[in-house]
């Protein structure tokens, strides 16, 4: 009696051991923070010349944080002081966080003080589209990835020379990629 005891334990032990491995490595697949590389770069083949693309909205989810897919996807944006790009000073580029396409660099970086990783000019003017945005009962310029459309952020006409502009982006819609990895 006191084996088949042992025995009944034992196999209820060795389900809820399998069944927790189950749910665990489930629950590893479904985050797209653990499955995607640390940051993806992927400059056109050809520099100027982007190949735009459409993919679906479930593509997106799969791919990126919700709070990534709330400011790249639906137009939304980060907290100000929020992400540790506004304070990143290496030299390197700043490529979309949802397809890798290099867009800023850190040479038009510059400190604006609003709390929002600030540029002068994108890489190559050919890499962003511009469209107007009238929500929030202000006349605004949006700025997005030329590739994947996400949406990065506003131009406003008050950055420092050569340009005058300031690209106010949304650190959560770019990836740092450090000069040496280039
Ligand atoms: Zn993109």
């Amino acid at each position: 009696m006191r084996y088949l005891v042992f025995l009944s334990l034992s196999i209820l032990l060795a389900c809820n051991s399998t069944s927790q491995t189950t749910v665990a490595s489930g629950d590893v697949a479904a985050s797209p923070e653990q499955t995607r590389p640390d940051y993806r770069y992927d400059p056109p083949a050809t520099e100027g010349q982007v190949e735009p693309f459409d993919t679906t909205t479930e593509y997106w989810k799969e791919l990126l944080t919700n709070q990534e897919f709330n400011v790249l996807r639906e137009d939304g944006t980060e907290r100000s002081f929020s992400s540790p790009l506004n304070e990143e000073k290496h030299a390197g580029v700043f490529a979309c966080r949802a397809c890798g396409l290099p867009l800023f660099s850190s040479e038009t970086k510059f400190e604006s003080g609003t709390g929002w990783p600030s540029f002068y000019a994108p890489i190559n003017a050919a890499y962003v589209t511009e469209d107007s945005d009238f929500r929030y009962g202000m006349k605004r310029t949006e700025v997005s990835c030329a590739r994947c459309g996400g949406h990065q952020g506003h131009i406003f006409p008050d950055g420092p020379q050569p340009t005058g502009l300031r690209y106010c982006i949304n650190g959560v819609a770019l990836n740092f990629v450090p000069a040496e990895d280039l």
